[in-house]
């Protein structure tokens, strides 16, 4: 059986990633970015930084280096450089580094017109800027800077600038496709051609998104015989951004059964780092990385999972160190409820799961977002309810003024009559109070008991669209003390359905 190939990533988080808009990391944050990447991460080279920035850029990249150093990694942090004879040498020297990813033109046109050289001057500022990096013992790599257009607009250009440097000690030709604007069928044919040319050097792909083809080129590249590939955590980098690290590591494993490094249960706790260090977040459904990517929301798919794991792929969250949830709301089924109380230890008779499933979708109905964190809320909920409430809850509008009394516009039906009054009070719950006894009035067995405490809960660990559980503690006419629970989105409201529960069970008392 032939080997399978092997392709190496380099990481470039640290210099193209934070071109991103808006991203700027501190010295310490690169620095721990620098040995997530290398150390956990297990990517095989990274590029930390742009040689000449600041003062603070070179202390950050000379920390990197003395931690790389000590662990046997130095060869493997990079830096870009200029063709400026010896300043990106000397910067990248004085950081303690070894390695210089040199900036070339890539394009005749740049060189012509950016530069203002010719290509001949252009190449022998580039051998002026190697030797001296011989001289300090740096090792070079060569970037061609907006490759995809120069080799598309003059490839003669591009040819002759590799033939000229191809005897010289360079471990990677890097070929970017600056701009993003190449097809996975333009990468295959000018990937394979620089590949067969030059049989003898190394090729790196650096693709950026603008097409959001970045993956689909790396697999194309790959295809073509190329040897590396660039790439960033959260696919961070100007505009669209570079190619995503987690989508290329898993597809060229998963679809091309390439052989990698990468330590893939690290994949999204890095993610998580590099997203609360630059600010940027990934997008909820963003593949292997966005928080629902593991979620089935259809009751079909928790059943075919529960029953056979009929909608399990080779992409599984166990991969990443993530866990599969079922989310509950208007298309959740029995088994989606069943996954989440297997998962909680919760066991209810069919009974009470029916009557649970019914008010997780009738909180579903009304766009409420419900996660499995708030199921024992709703589970308590439903399962103190009385079925025989004499009280309900048709509609209530509050308005709560900074200063100034609130007001409600409530209706209730009680024995089925619908019923509205309106309600002033100080703060919506106390004028939902008032209306609600002025409503009562003629209904002396439909007390509300005295309130004794009133606790307000969000499930732990949940966010502000989580639901709330008003919990309130009564004192009876008989002295016994009861807590009802009311459970919505809404506070108040929550609040609202506990009064009406502690009314109609003491109504039921009053009966007995
Ligand atoms: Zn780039």
């Amino acid at each position: 059986m032939p080997n399978k190939p092997q392709i190496t990533l380099m990481d470039t988080t640290l210099r193209d990633g934070e071109q991103t808009q808006g991203v700027s990391f501190a010295p310490s944050e690169k620095v721990s970015l620098a040995q997530a990447l290398l150390g956990r991460l297990k990517v095989d080279r990274i590029e930390v930084a742009s040689a000449g920035v600041s003062a603070g850029e070179q202390e950050a990249v000379r920390k990197i280096n003395a931690w790389a150093k000590d662990k046997g990694y130095l060869e493997r942090v990079e830096v870009l450089g200029f063709v400026d004879h010896n300043r990106s040498i000397d910067w990248i020297v004085g950081a303690g580094g070894k390695v210089i990813n040199l900036l070339t033109k890539g394009s005749e046109n740049h060189c012509r017109k950016q530069l203002r050289q010719t290509p001949e001057q252009h190449i022998e500022n580039i051998h002026k800027t190697i030797d001296y990096a011989e001289q300090q013992g740096v090792n070079v790599n060569v970037y061609l800077e907006d490759w995809s257009n120069g080799y598309r607009d003059a490839p003669e250009y591009v040819y002759h600038l590799v033939e000229s440097l191809k005897d010289r000690k360079i471990g990677h030709f890097m070929l970017p496709d600056t701009l993003g604007v190449m097809s996975p069928d333009e990468v295959t044919a000018a990937i394979g051609d620089m590949v067969t040319r030059f049989p003898a050097l190394s090729f790196d792909f650096h693709p950026h998104n603008d097409y959001g083809l970045a993956t689909a080129n790396v697999m194309a590249a790959v295809d073509a015989g190329i040897h590396s590939i660039h790439c960033t955590v959260n696919c961070l980098g100007e505009r669209a951004g570079n190619a995503s690290l987690a989508e290329v590591a898993v597809v060229l494993r998963d679809k091309m059964g390439i052989d990698l490094n990468i330590a893939e249960e690290h994949i999204v706790d890095i993610s998580q780092m590099v997203e609360s260090f630059s600010g940027k977040f990934v997008a909820c459904n963003a593949p292997i990385l966005g928080s629902d990517v593991f979620t089935q929301t259809a009751g079909i798919h928790a059943d075919g999972d529960k029953k056979a794991n009929l909608y399990v792929t080779h992409l599984t969250p166990e991969r990443f160190a993530r866990k599969r949830t079922y989310a509950l709301g208007k298309l959740a089924g029995k088994a989606s409820l069943e996954q989440n109380l297997d998962e909680m230890g919760i066991s209810l008779s069919d009974e009470d799961q029916k009557k649970v499933l019914a008010k997780v979708i009738q909180l579903g109905d009304s766009k409420q977002i419900i996660t499995p964190e708030d199921l024992p809320f709703i589970i308590a909920d439903v399962l103190g309810s009385n079925d025989a409430a004499r009280v309900m809850l048709i509609d209530c509008a509050t308005f709560s003024p900074l200063s100034g009394k609130s007001s409600v516009e409530l209706t209730v039906s009680v024995d089925g009559k619908t019923l509205s009054e309106k309600g002033e009070g100080n703060g919506a719950y106390d004028a939902f109070a008032r209306a609600l006894d002025e409503i009562l009035i003629d209904y002396p067995e439909l007390t509300r008991p005295k309130l004794i405490d009133y606790q307000v809960h969000i499930p732990k660990g949940g966010k502000t669209n989580a639901l709330t559980e008003a919990s309130i503690t009564w004192e009876l006419a008989t002295g016994r003390k009861m807590t009802t629970r009311g459970v919505h989105s809404n506070q108040v409201v929550a609040a609202m359905y506990a009064t009406l529960k502690a009314i109609n069970s003491n109504a039921g008392e009053l009966v007995q």
